[in-house]
């Protein structure tokens, strides 16, 4: 076990690479498996998911196509701070699989978001892969097709995900140490 500092905060080595790896295949092949003569579009949420993203891309034995997306709060004149819009979408969607890629679904409340949005464009289908699932946050009916890791309610880092901006760099996860 490795402890890093990052700002205030201290974090032990949680989930090993090997392992994040091994799971992270298990999802792609699954998804292989599944989508077959699809040929789905996978909509990666920035900036969390990019690690999973370049990982999962590179073990799928489909023909795929991929865009990046970020939800970023609405900059218009009226801003609740809640409403977010969703940017960068430059594949046109419609009729087609789509894959939401996600680092991590925790209330399931940004998910819940970014399938609203998605819908929108009225692709045939939309799966959801996650990285990470905490299901006891889980606030909301969520259906989601593919999970690499089911961990608990404590707040990680690395493999794309930060704490202040730092640690998104990291092989493996890292928990909390409170
Ligand atoms: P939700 O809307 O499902 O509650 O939250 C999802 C978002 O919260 C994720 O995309 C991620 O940005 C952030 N998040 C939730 N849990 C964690 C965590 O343990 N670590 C980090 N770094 N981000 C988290």
């Amino acid at each position: 076990m490795s402890l890093i500092q990052i700002k205030d905060k201290c974090f032990r080595t949680f989930i090993p690479e090997e392992q994040i790896q091994k799971e992270v295949i298990r999802v792609a092949d699954e998804i292989s498996r599944d989508l077959q003569g699809e040929a789905p579009v996978f909509i990666s949420v920035l900036n969390g998911a990019f690690m999973f993203t370049s990982d999962l891309m590179k073990n799928l034995s489909i023909p795929c196509e991929i865009s990046f997306v970020k939800l970023a709060s609405y900059q218009g004149t009226v801003s609740t701070g809640e409403v977010k819009e969703l940017v960068g979408l430059n594949t046109d969607i419609s009729g087609r699989t789509v894959v939401i890629v996600e680092d991590i679904v925790d209330t399931g409340l940004t998910m819940q978001a970014l399938i609203k949005k998605i819908s929108a464009y009225h692709p045939k289908e939309i799966r959801i892969a996650t990285l990470l699932l905490k299901p006891e946050k889980l606030k909301i009916d969520l259906a989601i097709d593919y999970v690499a890791m089911h961990i608990p309610n404590d707040f990680i880092v690395g493999y794309g995900l930060d704490y202040e901006g730092l640690g998104r760099n990291y092989r493996d996860i890292y928990t909390i140490v409170e």
